[in-house]
């Protein structure tokens, strides 16, 4: 089957690989969404990764998200809400990966009509939204970093009431800049720690949701600032965000085929596109 692989310089190509084997069903993928930790994995992961996670696939007329990771439910960390900290979360469920033409995985959930199949995509990335968005308390939050995850936060914190503000270093992607101290503010961007905690009124609450630049921790300190980190998400999360995802007004992917990965790729990098989607 095709699938985009990374090659010895972890580079990816597309190429002719094997059928995956391994536990689980075999889906055949109908999108796939490209992610900025993907990103982080070219030229480093070695060679023969098949990267994506954001998989709407497809078995027997039945359209699933794929599980990416799964919890064990059981132990301490899992008990207290840090399941992506769980020793069983590491191993990938999605066999070899989402970029490309089918993908085995053990454990998917239903995915309704009525959304196309790239949006079905945002299913994962929405989940880890929601995730975090729990542990974040409810007021006057800055979101620093407004692509496509910024635009998640956006659309959630808005729904359940908090006022939401955002800023980004790309003008073309600017939101509504804060008119004073905030409650909460969202890193969804590397750096901008610092001046995501300046913006906090003391006693605020920083959350961590992208590779960070250093934090000047007197500030901390001084001003008994929480930071909290979050990553990834649940199948619990997944569940609410399937359901979720018809009533959220959510930015356009650009959607390409496989073919065309390494367009989509400058085309995400640059920032002329706030999402890209690939189909087999
Ligand atoms: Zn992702
Ligand atoms: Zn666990």
């Amino acid at each position: 089957m095709r699938a985009v692989v990374l090659d010895e310089a972890g580079q990816p190509a597309l190429a002719d690989i094997p059928e995956p084997d391994g536990a689980g069903a075999v889906f055949r993928v109908l999108a796939c969404g490209l992610c900025g930790s993907d990103l982080e994995k070219i030229g480093v992961a070695p060679a023969g990764t098949v990267l994506g996670h954001e998989v709407a696939a497809e078995l027997d007329g039945r359209r699933v998200a794929l599980v990416h990771h799964l919890p064990c439910g059981e132990c301490e960390r899992c008990l207290n809400g840090h399941e992506s900290t769980c020793d069983s979360f590491r191993a990938a469920t999605i066999v070899p990966g989402g970029f490309a033409e089918r993908a085995r995985a053990v454990e998917t959930l239903p995915l309704p009509d009525g959304i196309d199949d790239a949006t079905a995509s945002y299913a994962e990335p929405l989940a880890c939204v929601l995730r975090a968005a729990e542990r974040l308390p409810q007021g006057r939050v800055l979101v620093v970093g407004n692509g496509f995850v910024g635009r998640l936060f956006g659309a959630v914190l808005g729904r359940r009431g908090d006022d939401v503000f955002a800023v980004d270093l790309d003008p073309r992607r600017g939101g509504r800049p804060p008119d004073g101290p905030v409650d909460a503010a969202v890193l969804c961007a590397p750096g901008g720690a610092t001046e995501a905690a300046e913006a906090l009124e003391p006693a605020g609450t920083l959350l961590v949701f992208a590779p960070s630049s250093p934090l000047d921790l007197d500030a901390v300190y001084r001003r008994e600032l929480t930071v909290i980190g979050s990553r990834s998400a649940t199948p619990r999360h997944m569940r609410e965000a399937i359901a979720l995802l018809p009533e959220l007004e959510l930015p356009e992917p650009t959607v390409l085929p496989l073919e065309r990965f390494h367009e989509g790729l400058d085309l995400y990098r640059s920032g002329d596109a706030l999402k890209v989607v690939f189909t087999p």
